[in-house]
């Protein structure tokens, strides 16, 4: 297929694509086209790439995927979320500062969280929810939770004890919200 886009304006859509600011019109016509456009197709996995080693580079210990829709953050090493970590900067700025609306949290090789980390990681879900996105957490250890319960942070953001389960999870709020 031959592309009929101009360079420009291809650039302009997939970045607007990638950061979601398509209208749903939009994402619907480029949805139907990429696939079947070589050129597009390239360009769009280009710039995923791109999106993803800026974000590595930002946050060395936070690694980030996709999957069906989903942001799932993960620490790439063991991580304190406390007041002097740089891993709470890395935080926001990976759920304040992109424009993902479903994000998961593993909190699995997290071993020590303050009241600063608990503050991040409700400012992460009332920026979430304030713009129509939903916050998961999974694998927390046991003193993790405990601070959760303690603070009745679990109330909004339960622990999901696996990925699986936390994506699932998805599924069944939006089959509720949907009837
Ligand atoms: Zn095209």
């Amino acid at each position: 297929m031959i592309c009929k886009k101009e360079t420009i304006q291809r650039e302009q859509v997939i970045a607007r694509y990638l950061a979601r600011t398509l209208d749903a019109g939009a994402v619907e016509e480029f949805e139907g086209h990429y696939l079947g456009c070589d050129e597009c197709f390239e360009e769009l996995r280009v710039s995923e790439r791109l999106a993803a080693d800026l974000r590595a580079s930002l946050s060395p210990n936070l690694s980030w995927k996709q999957n069906g829709g989903v942001s799932i953050l993960q620490f790439r090493h063991t991580a304190e979320l406390t007041q002097s970590a740089k891993e709470l900067d890395q935080l926001r700025r990976e759920v304040l500062e992109q424009s993902d609306s479903r994000v998961i949290i593993d909190l699995g090789r997290v071993t020590k969280i303050d009241s600063a980390g608990l503050g991040q990681l409700m400012g992460c879900y009332s920026h979430l929810v304030r713009n129509a996105g939903v916050m998961k957490i999974v694998n927390a250890n046991a003193e993790v939770c405990r601070l959760l319960d303690m603070t009745g942070i679990s109330i909004l953001l339960p622990n999901y004890n696996d990925e699986q389960t936390a994506l699932r999870s998805f599924d069944v709020t939006d089959a509720d919200t949907k009837s």
